[in-house]
This record gives structure tokens, sequence and C-alpha cells, in this order.
């Protein structure tokens, strides 16, 4: 097995269903824009595009070894808590990834269009992670095997902490994502998590929305169940 960190480079206008993700956060169908945004969403969208790319790192480890509360990976790195074991309970592999836009800012002279830049980084960053999980899971189908639901430091019982694992194993800080102390991702527009690799046909995959107390009203939820 190479588990070797890979990084890949996408131009945003390679990420696929971005339309999508920007209606979903904003509520407004980028290909017909209400008038009383004038042009502001095809010129924040355009300068997002000039001044931002994709920068995927993804690297496939084996388990090592469990104990309580802790699965224990290469290098001496471990994830911790309680929701590592169970959501890895059938895996033997994981794949742990950073997505990052490199280069994103979104400032702008126009309140508004600053505002849809942030929208659109939004809505990229969400559709490369989206994309991220299909192309794994086309993947894993030739080999016979699937992947778990993605699980993201700080949703319920993976614990934020676990983001230090994930940095020490991928190093992003090699495209410019760096961690603060407060364990939150610079630029904005980041995302981090794992996926369990499990044999096909594996059942009781659990579900971050499954013990989200946002879960009733939370627009995401249908997209979310999806990775
Ligand atoms: S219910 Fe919404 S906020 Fe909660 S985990 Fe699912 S997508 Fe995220």
């Amino acid at each position: 097995m190479n588990t070797d960190r890979i990084l890949i480079r996408k131009k945003l206008s390679f990420i696929p269903n971005a339309n999508a993700f920007f209606q979903r956060l904003s509520g407004i169908d980028p290909t017909a824009v209400p008038e009383k945004y004038g042009n502001s969403v095809s010129l924040a969208h355009a300068a997002l595009l000039d001044r931002a790319e994709a920068a995927l790192l993804v690297r496939r480890l084996p388990i090592l070894s469990r104990s309580e509360g802790e699965i224990h990976l290469a290098e001496g790195v471990s994830l911790s808590g309680e929701m590592p074991p169970k959501v890895l309970r059938q895996a033997e592999e994981l794949i742990c990834f950073v997505a990052t836009l490199v280069g994103f800012s979104n400032e702008s002279d126009d309140m508004m269009r600053e505002y849809f830049i942030d929208t659109w980084g939004s809505a990229y960053i969400e559709a490369a992670q989206a994309w991220l999980a299909a192309e794994v899971q086309t993947a894993l189908a030739k080999e016979g095997r699937m992947r778990t639901h993605l699980w993201c430091p700080g949703q319920h019982q993976f614990e934020l902490i676990n983001q230090r694992a994930l940095f020490q194993l991928l190093s992003p800080e090699d495209v410019g994502c760096t961690l603060t102390k407060r364990l939150m991702m610079v630029p904005t527009k980041s995302v981090s998590g794992i996926m369990g690799i499990v044999p096909t046909g594996t059942e009781e995959l659990l579900l971050p929305c499954d013990f989200c107390r946002f879960r009733p009203a939370c627009p995401s939820r249908q997209h979310c169940a999806a990775l």
C-alpha cells in the first residue's frame, strides 16, 4: 500500500457542482440571480476564480492498533475520542485529507460582493470535499471495498483536537494552510476529515447528522448524508 501523501491541485473551474452548493448556502440560483443583486454574484464568482485554486492533500494509512478511545496510525500519530473507534470499528485502513482554497480572500471594496465571494468560497470548498469523497468511493469500488461516511474534527464526539493529528500526517502548511491555537484552519475556506475503508456491504455506517443537535432545521443534512 502506498501511504505517501498525495497533493492534488485543481483549478476551481474544474470542481463540479459548485453552483448547487452556492444555491444551498445562499438561497440564490446563480443561473437566475434576482435583479436586486445586480451583477454582484457573477462578479464575486469571477473574482474568486481569479484569485484562488483548490489544493487537496490525501493520505491512505493502515490502522496499526486500537486502544480505548484511540486509533493508532503511522508516525506515532493517533486519533482520539469516542467517535473514531466507533466510525472505524470495521476498518483496517483509512483515508485522511485536508482541502483548502489557496489564495482565498474575500476582500472587496463592495460589501455585497465581499459576502458573495465568501459564499462562493464556502461553496467551492464543500464541492471539493464532495468531489474527493466521490473519487475515493469510485477508486475503492474497483478494489471491492467502500468507505464510511466522511467525518470531520469538531463533529459529534470527534474532537477538534484531532486537527493536530491530521496536520501532522498531511503537512498542509506546505500549501499555506495552517492551524491556529484554537485549532481553526487558515484560510477559513479549508476542511479536513477522515473516511474509513471497509469491505463492500458493511452495514451500520455512522452518519454525523444522526448525532447532531442542528439536524431538525439543518439545510445541509441531505448533502451531508451523501458524504
Ligand atoms: S445536521 Fe447539518 S450541521 Fe449537523 S452534521 Fe449534518 S450537515 Fe452538519
